[in-house]
């Protein structure tokens, strides 16, 4: 499996998706949305390479998780090896949500000229998408920090996606 540049790994969390979760906090974000609480993930080139092949046995070894959270920096950044990740959590039955800065939009364009990004929207369960923005911080929210943040399950993606294709400029 394919390296992946991690800023940090909480191997409990109950706060970034439903149920018990491993998140991974990738390195390596472009966007510095003002208010970021992660400011230490946005050097492309900081963090700690580790194999995939590792941070999954870490996951297996606690029957309790419900899945895995991929968070950031910005996870979209590097969909190879989080591709490979997602596949291997969805092959024990368990599922898998991700934070993204782009909006789905965006990742849709995005994924026209990076099939690896197209795949990786096709494996994550639950995508919560857009940056945080602080004046729009709300502490209600589940999963989210700001409310220009959505939490799309698949059936949500494909209405947005038919409606982006729907306003897309014909060639
Ligand atoms: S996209 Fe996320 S990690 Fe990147 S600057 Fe914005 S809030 Fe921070």
């Amino acid at each position: 499996m394919p390296d992946l540049r991690v800023s940090g790994i909480v191997e409990e969390s109950i706060v970034d998706g439903p149920g018990l979760r491993y998140v991974i906090f990738t390195q390596g974000c472009t966007r510095a949305c003002p208010g970021c609480h992660n400011p230490q993930t946005h050097p492309l080139d900081g963090g700690t390479v580790m194999d995939t092949e590792s941070i999954f046995r870490q996951f297996r070894e606690n029957p309790l998780l419900a899945g895995m959270t991929f968070s950031g920096g910005e996870p979209f950044l590097q969909a190879k090896p989080l591709c490979a990740l997602a596949e291997a959590v969805h092959g024990v039955g368990k599922n898998v949500m991700a934070y993204t800065g782009f909006t789905f939009e965006e990742l849709l364009d995005k994924a026209q000229s990076e099939p690896d990004v197209a795949r990786l929207l096709e494996l994550v369960d639950t995508l919560v998408d857009g940056p945080y923005i602080e004046a729009l911080r709300d502490l209600e929210l589940k999963f989210r920090g700001s409310s220009n943040q959505r939490l799309l399950d698949r059936e949500q993606r494909a209405l947005l996606a038919a409606r982006h294709a729907a306003a897309a400029p014909s060639a």
